[in-house]
């Protein structure tokens, strides 16, 4: 089989793809295959979703998006991706609290990996899900709610717990956004200012290239009838719609200027039906306690020569604590360090190692679907539950399923 990432840099070493049309259909595949991994959209960078065994798609099972007003909760088909399954909800009166940088990303990919959007109040798209269900190991089918026991070690799980085939997810009302885009953030402001620039919009995402003119650019995402400011911390209103990457067009991007639009078309950067990003690109994320920011953004700065030629841009934004055992922000509110790096493959590689030492003082977390060096002992030191994890996947696949070469490398199983 030859099939690729999303990005092009893997090409996995799964012998076959399954895509069943029915949960029976695949307990079956699960039932009879030593080795089997869960794969969604394939946005992720790293060896997460691959497997010596079968990879199995859950994009072919029914598509469902039920709406259950009283209890605030949607359920929907784990392999939807947040742009199928976004307008439905919207047209119910309904929306989610946040969503990614792109539509693209499968519900069951993005929550296996507590991929985030941003925003002070905002939890990561994991913290969302009130209930999970899945095929386990031996084939037969779990369902877990919130508040039950291990419910916290099952959301994040990286693929290792079994296939999830339906998630449960939070709602609120549907809500308007506008989009602003500033440019020239400096240094000294985000020294300076760090918190009150984060706190000033629902969503607030920093863009820069570690030169020393600071940040390029700052979107603020906000509620529609907010009225944003007329300069934002020294920076000045973009005059057109702008692409986090300067060679980008602005079509590939979600609507700016500060037109007021529906939430799932304002909170993601990209837009469904359009490349997001770059394309020939690999990323890196880590995410570190909120109180440690500015000295991490100082420790990055230190490597900006290193980084600078190998970088298309980085994002810098804030996710909210929450409770998930292998959330990247479990326990702590964090700062999100994000880099979009060239497809320098070899350059990368060498360089990610300073990286991880760099913020290793700040107990970073990197983000699991993207590429990092940090080693058992570091992430061990980084997840105090990590082990309680071990433990339950230990319990729910005894023979290692869903165990895969990336993930015995992190997790010594
Ligand atoms: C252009 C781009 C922009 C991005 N922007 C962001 C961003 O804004 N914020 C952020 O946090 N991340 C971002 N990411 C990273 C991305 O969100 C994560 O890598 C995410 O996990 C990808 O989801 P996916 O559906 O592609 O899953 P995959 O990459 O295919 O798989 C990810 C994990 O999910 C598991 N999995 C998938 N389906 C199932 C299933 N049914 N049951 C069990 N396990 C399953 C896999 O085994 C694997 O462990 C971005 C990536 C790209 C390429």
């Amino acid at each position: 089989m030859t099939e690729t990432n999303w990005a092009g840099n893997l090409t996995y070493a799964a012998s076959a793809l399954r895509t069943p049309r029915t949960v029976d259909e695949l307990a079956a595949i699960v039932a009879a295959e030593p080795h089997v991994r869960g794969l969604g959209s394939r946005h992720s960078f790293n060896r997460i979703a691959d497997t010596t065994g079968v990879q199995v798609s859950v994009a072919g099972l029914p598509a469902l998006v039920e709406v259950d007003d009283s209890a605030r909760e949607v359920t929907v088909s784990a392999g939807l991706r947040y742009g199928e399954l976004v307008e439905e909800l919207d047209r119910a009166g309904w929306a989610l609290h946040n969503l990614a940088s792109l539509p693209h990303i499968s519900v069951a990919g993005a929550i296996a990996t507590g991929t985030h959007g941003s925003g002070d109040h905002n939890g990561s798209l994991a913290s969302s899900v009130a209930g999970l269900e899945l095929v386990t190991a031996d084939g037969s089918l779990l369902t877990v709610r919130r508040g039950d026991p291990d419910f916290d070690g099952m959301v994040v799980s990286l693929g290792c717990l079994g296939i999830v085939t339906k998630v449960t997810l939070d709602i609120v009302p549907t809500f308007d956004v506008r989009q602003d885009v500033y440019e020239g953030v400096s240094w000294e402001s985000i020294a300076d200012h760090l918190d009150a620039i984060t706190s000033s919009a629902y969503s607030v995402s920093m863009f820069t290239d570690w030169g020393d003119a600071g940040a390029g650019q700052a979107w603020l995402k906000s509620r529609a009838d907010v009225t944003p400011p007329a300069t934002f911390f020294g920076a000045t209103p973009a005059s057109r719609e702008l692409h986090p990457l300067p060679d980008e067009s602005a079509e590939f991007t979600t609507s700016q200027l500060g037109a007021p639009g529906v939430w799932w078309d304002r909170l993601p950067h990209f837009r469904l039906g359009f490349t997001p990003s770059n394309g020939q690109e690999l990323q890196s994320e880590y995410l570190v306690p909120r109180f440690d920011a500015a000295a991490a953004i100082d420790a990055v700065r230190s490597l900006a020569p290193v980084i600078r030629p190998h970088l298309f841009v980085s994002e810098l934004r804030t996710i909210a604590a929450d409770s998930l055992w292998l959330s990247p922000s479990h326990g702590v509110d964090c700062l999100a360090i994000h880099f979009t790096w060239r497809m320098h493959v070899p350059e990368v590689t060498a360089l990610l190692p300073a990286l991880d030492d760099a913020l290793a003082p700040f107990a970073a977390r990197p983000h699991w679907g993207k590429v990092f060096q940090s080693d058992r002992e570091r992430l061990g030191a980084a997840y105090p539950r990590i082990d309680e994890f071990r433990s339950l996947a230990d319990r729910l696949d005894p023979t290692g399923t869903f165990a895969n070469e990336q993930t015995s490398e992190w997790l010594g199983r």
